[in-house]
């Protein structure tokens, strides 16, 4: 299975705790106003990438890092891929953050089955559209205030959302 790649970081310190391995995936409907990475809101932009490919690049960078986290793009765009991909992340004992610019409870309260199960396999999101007029202030790895630092095993476990 390939999965659109808009680009790889092997080690990053500023997308979630510790050093992390980052995928960014092409295609992006939420169309935020001053969006950091808007040549990756095009679906068509960067390479196709097999799963394999993906897991041999970050296996690569183990055990320097932490984790990895799904970026774009909008993650959730290829929420049935990317559950596949964080199958095979968590048998290596890697924790997963995914960035993405729904809410939480859209997702959650969505009928979208493939959407639930991607955020069943992550352990931190980082919802919500990006907003250029709350940027001040921003909480630690979010781009503005509304986004949120979401523990999800928690908050599946409690139907809401709780913080990291
Ligand atoms: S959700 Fe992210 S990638 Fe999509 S438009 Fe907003 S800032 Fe850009």
């Amino acid at each position: 299975m390939n999965i659109r790649v808009a680009g790889f970081l092997d080690n990053s310190l500023v997308n979630g705790e510790g050093i992390r391995s980052v995928l960014f995936v092409s295609g992006c409907n939420h169309k935020c106003v001053g969006c950091h990475n808007e040549v990756m809101q095009d679906f068509n932009y960067g390479e196709d990438v097999s799963k394999e490919e993906i897991l041999s690049r970050i296996k690569n960078n183990v055990p320097i890092i932490k984790g990895v986290t799904f970026s774009g793009g909008e993650p959730f765009e290829k929420a049935k891929a990317l559950t596949e991909l964080a199958r095979s992340i968590k048998e290596l004992e890697l924790n997963i953050w995914c960035y993405t610019g729904y809410t939480f409870e859209e997702i959650f309260e969505g009928k979208d089955e493939d959407k639930i199960n991607l955020l069943k396999s992550i352990d931190v999101l980082i919802d919500g559209k990006f907003d250029i007029n709350l940027t001040e202030d921003a909480p630690k790895y979010a781009g503005s205030k509304n986004q949120r630092i979401i523990d999800v095993k928690a908050s599946l476990m409690q139907k809401k959302v709780i913080l990291k």
